[in-house]
């Protein structure tokens, strides 16, 4: 249970990472403000917070409408009196080649990728700046830091994620905190928005190895949980790389977290 309870706002928290983190950071005890477009996935995780005695309210919201994120944020205000952790989660992954050609999906991905973020800064960061704290946590991918065949539109996007998140870190005096967790294989329902036959067939394989969504919520949780004026956009954390027949397993090698 943590001595300092915060309010944190999460986009994408219908399911995955952003599910997994919201109930990691009730049952720290912090007041969560938890937002998505499929509102029933909302209720059903409320109630459950609210089962074990936390503390959550939800909006219905899509990230890729900045409006909808102002009004977001407008009303985790209003029920809490404040935003003290921002969560930027929300993300698409329909991979493909980029001789595929599949310019929509292109768009998805820049609209809920980066605006999203952006429009999540854009509402959190006048409240936090008027109160001179706050914490932005912005939810990259290890995507962020090296491209693979299909993923070219979906990594551009993540590198903007760390470009924005390093950009605001170096923009803030240290009373606004920055953090980027750039996640590995995980467990969740990211791979099922890829169309490509190919790719999702990829991904399957690639996605065997896949850590719980919960590790990334610990991940979270100790970025949320560190003093102030620390900050990171250095934190990466996913299954440790294949082993060769050579090696021998190391038990501690369970998840790699680098911050
Ligand atoms: P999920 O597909 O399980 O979760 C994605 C979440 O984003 C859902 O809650 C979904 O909710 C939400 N979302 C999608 N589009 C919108 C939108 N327009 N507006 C609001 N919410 C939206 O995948 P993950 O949990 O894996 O993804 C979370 C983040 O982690 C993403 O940013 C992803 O890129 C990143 N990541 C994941 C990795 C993995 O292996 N799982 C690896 C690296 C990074 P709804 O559909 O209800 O709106």
């Amino acid at each position: 249970m943590s001595k300092n309870p915060k309010t944190v706002l999460i986009t994408g928290a219908s399911s995955g990472i952003g599910e997994a983190t919201a109930l990691r950071l009730a049952d720290d005890g912090h007041r969560l403000f938890l937002g998505a477009r499929r509102t029933k996935r909302l209720e059903a995780l409320v109630e459950q917070i609210e089962t074990f005695g936390g503390t959550a309210s939800l909006c219905r919201l899509d990230v890729a409408d900045a409006e909808d994120v102002r009004c977001f944020v407008a009303n985790a205000v209003h029920t809490y009196g404040g935003v003290d952790v921002m969560i930027n989660n929300a993300g698409v992954m329909p991979l493909s080649a980029l001789a595929e050609d599949k310019v929509d999906e292109w768009n998805r991905m820049i609209d809920v990728n980066i605006r999203g973020v952006l429009h999540g800064i854009s509402a959190a960061l006048p409240v936090m700046r008027a109160r001179s704290s706050g914490h932005i946590v912005n939810v990259a991918s290890i995507g962020a830091h090296e491209v693979e065949p299909t993923a070219a539109v979906y990594s551009a996007t993540k590198f903007a994620v760390w470009a924005i998140s390093e950009g605001l870190r170096k923009e803030q005096s240290g009373d606004i905190r920055v953090s980027v967790i750039s996640p590995g294989v995980t467990e969740s329902e990211l791979a099922e928005s890829i169309s490509d036959t190919q790719a999702r067939a990829a991904m399957r394989e690639y996605r065997a190895r896949a850590i719980p969504a919960s590790a990334i919520a610990d991940a979270i949780a100790f970025a949320i949980g560190q003093p102030p004026r620390w900050t990171s956009t250095r934190s990466s954390c996913g299954p440790p790389p294949p082993r060769t027949n050579h090696t021998q397993p190391d038990p501690s090698d369970e998840t790699a977290l680098v911050v």
